[in-house]
């Protein structure tokens, strides 16, 4: 096997998980294998070694794990992105459409400082929603969204796409 496809197999899949007819893409098991975790790691970072990246943010709660490991990688710091009311300073929100309904996330108002260079983090990228909100948040503080890195890509439902047209780089593991 070679190293991607070893990638893959770290990966489980859980039908009907939240809900009947769904197909969870589980990356604990990815996280629990330590050559898979560190190959996914080198792999997210890797069109980007010696260049200067301010700020790794990771969105709440995997991409926290992937992001506080890229942020090592690529020397920088590391800012979470978190559902609302979770962080205790002041704080910069955006709200985006879920499947049904609304829903908010934040930052700290002061967790990056404008023309920061800055990689966004996520394990999985689906319709795109979670993924725009958070680089509309980003842009929104000044911040210069130099790509955003996701282990899986679910290339059916198009976020990959809509964060490209929106002007910024994408990077995945597997689809
Ligand atoms: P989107 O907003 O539709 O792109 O959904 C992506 C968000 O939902 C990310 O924060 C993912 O962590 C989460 N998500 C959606 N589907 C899955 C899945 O199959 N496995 C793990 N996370 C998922």
């Amino acid at each position: 096997m070679d190293e991607r496809s070893d990638l893959r197999a770290a990966v489980r899949t859980i039908p009907d998980y939240p809900k009947p007819g769904i197909l969870f893409r589980d990356i604990t098991t990815l996280l629990g294998d330590a050559r898979a975790f560190r190959r996914a790691v080198d792999e997210l970072v890797q069109p980007w070694p010696g260049s200067k990246i301010d700020k790794v943010a990771g969105i709440e709660a995997r991409g926290f794990i992937l992001g506080g490991a890229v942020a090592h990688q690529l020397a920088a710091g590391f800012v979470p992105i978190r559902k609302k009311g979770k962080l205790p300073h002041e704080t910069v929100t955006i709200a985006y459409s879920l499947e049904y309904g609304v829903d908010e996330m934040e930052m700290h108002r002061d967790a990056i400082a404008p023309g920061e260079r800055v990689i966004l983090v996520d394990d999985l990228i689906a319709t795109g929603g979670t993924a725009t909100a958070a680089v509309e948040l980003l842009r929104k503080m000044g911040a210069e969204v130099v790509a955003a890195v996701f282990v899986i890509d679910l290339p059916d439902l198009g976020g990959a796409e809509r964060l490209r047209r929106l002007g910024v780089t994408v990077r995945t593991l597997m689809s």
